[in-house]
């Protein structure tokens, strides 16, 4: 396995290699802004060689070919040893992603439970299905195969996990891969793919690009010995892998942005329990992992009557969730992953401000302390009331720690509101009638809708978005279904001439 602070963090055809340019990139801790790690900075070339071995091991067709219990087994094993250096992986995800330690615990039991349930899941859907083709005479069967070589496009937010809903599958399926993590976040990818071998996983069937998305992605994504594309990450970003993996045919899986509506009716709020219970979710919603999740709840969506008394609590709570290092004891929220994502997030509160929004609480760096380097990337939990959907802060995706507050005095109200997105990613009805809650939910336009929680996801369940938060599902059977090509067998038992043409 490569140390991830090694520089030779390319692996093609089994062998970890420096940048063929010998370029490096420093890996920055976003607590302090101190570099952490140093890795190998791949470019067009080290795509080219990672494809093609990726290319032989699966022309070879030893894995493609090795029976789903073998397959299913290396992936059980490789859970094993994720559960085995889970302390050491979630800190390393802590320091590269900037989460909470336990937060990265927590990312390293969701990697593995991905792999036990594709493993699971490979090895009950059998080889594929006998057709009855109305005759005696014909043996007609649709059976599952890899794809080929699949090209994994990860970004920073969820590291490993993002890597392992492709890794996974692809492996389980047959296929072979080369992964492109984040240039902010590779090093648990890199790690992983070290576990890989250590299962047992022979070698060329996993390979791995450390460098930027405009030279090795693009050409991943455009490369003619790639089969399929798979895409987690901004959507400008997505449309450039379309476009670039357009000409080929490719299959292209993309997982996108959200803007995601959390819609909170004023019968959710009646007791004390039931308003803490959807304040403190609100909460969790927003600001988990400084709110740079997909499925974040930033857009808070209340019924007028309890939008004072449910926006002052969220915003006193908001105020006092406590910043800093993610790896120091009692920290709640970690850092933003950069410089530049924190100057974006200022920026969209700016605009915001400026449209009329009115600041509750948050909307500037906190004071530096013990825990929280001056040189280190926080910005506070935000909560920004008397939104409209006219703001840019409202419609695009901001991806820090900004809730935005609109409301509603209807149903239909704020149906019109939650489903006002281009995106569709998820979404979130608080309510105690469980016939308008169900109601909401059925003509949500997301791909997830939590009814009365936030947050939670099956390995079990797809996951994927509505509109322009993807193309795709991962997870779930069609979470394997995407690295699976179908095919149809049809076997005459008893052939004779069809005599169509008389002559
Ligand atoms: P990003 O689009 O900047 O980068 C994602 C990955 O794509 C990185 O590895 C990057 O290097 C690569 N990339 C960038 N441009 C590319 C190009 N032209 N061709 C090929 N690859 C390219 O996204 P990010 O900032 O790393 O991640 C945040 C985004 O990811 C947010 O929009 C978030 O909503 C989204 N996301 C979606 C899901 C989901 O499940 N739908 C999950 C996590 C994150």
């Amino acid at each position: 396995m490569a140390d991830s602070t090694a520089r030779a963090t390319i692996h093609a055809g089994g062998e970890w290699l420096a940048a063929a340019s010998g370029a490096t990139r420093e890996i920055i801790d976003p607590a302090d802004g101190l570099p952490c790690a140093v890795v190998a900075e791949g470019d067009e070339r080290d795509a080219e060689l990672a494809v093609a071995a990726a290319r032989r091991a699966f022309d070879a067709g030893d894995w493609p070919g090795t029976p789903v219990a073998e397959r299913a087994a290396l992936l059980r094993r490789v859970a094993d040893l994720l559960v085995r250096d889970r302390e050491q992986l979630g800190l390393l995800e802590s320091r590269d992603a900037g989460k909470t330690v336990e937060e990265g615990r927590v990312d390293i039991d969701c990697v593995a439970d991905a792999f036990r349930y594709f493993a699971d899941l490979v090895t009950a859907e059998g080889a594929g299905r006998v057709v009855d083709a109305g005759s005696a005479d014909v043996h007609s069967v649709v059976v599952h195969e890899p794809v080929g070589v699949c090209a994994l496009i990860t970004p920073w937010n969820y590291p490993l996990l993002q890597a392992s809903w492709k890794i996974a599958p692809a492996l389980a399926a047959g296929n072979t891969f080369v992964v492109k993590p984040s240039e902010l976040t590779p090093l648990t990818t890199v790690a992983l793919i070290g576990l890989l071998a250590e299962a047992g996983l022979p070698a060329g069937v996993a390979g791995l690009v450390t460098g930027p998305g405009r030279t090795v992605g693009a050409r991943l994504a455009g490369h003619p010995d790639v089969d399929l594309v798979s895409f987690t990450g901004g959507l400008a970003s997505g449309i450039e892998v379309a476009r670039a993996a357009a000409p080929t045919v490719k299959k292209v899986a993309l997982e996108l942005g959200g803007k995601n509506p959390n819609v909170v009716f004023a019968d959710a709020c009646a007791t004390p329990e039931d308003f803490d219970t959807a304040v403190d979710q609100a909460l969790n919603a927003a600001f988990i992992h400084s709110g740079q999740v997909c499925s974040a709840g930033t857009r808070l969506i209340v019924e007028e009557p309890v939008r004072e008394r449910f926006v002052a609590e969220l915003a006193r709570r908001a105020a006092r969730i406590r910043l800093g290092r993610g790896t120091a004891d009692g920290v709640e929220c970690g850092p933003l992953v950069s410089e530049r994502q924190r100057a974006k997030v200022e920026a969209y509160v700016a605009s915001a401000l400026a449209e009329g929004a009115v600041l509750r609480t948050g909307g500037k760096r906190p004071e530096p302390s013990a825990d929280r380097p001056a040189t280190g990337y926080f910005y506070e939990p935000t909560v920004l009331d008397r939104c409209h959907r006219e703001m840019r802060v409202v419609r695009e995706e901001v991806f820090g720690p900004v809730l935005t507050v609109e409301t509603f005095r209807t149903e239909d109200e704020a149906l019109a509101l939650a489903n006002d997105t281009e995106y569709g990613l998820a979404g979130a009805v608080w309510s105690t009638d469980a016939g308008k809650a169900r109601r909401v939910a059925g003509r949500l336009r997301h791909g997830t809708v939590w009814i009365n929680d936030y947050h939670p996801y099956l390995p079990q369940a797809e996951w994927g978005g509505f509109g322009k938060s993807g193309t795709g599902r991962e997870l779930g059977p069609t979470g394997l279904a995407e690295y699976r090509e179908t095919k149809h067998v049809y076997q005459n038992l008893a052939p004779r001439p069809v005599r169509w043409f008389a002559g």
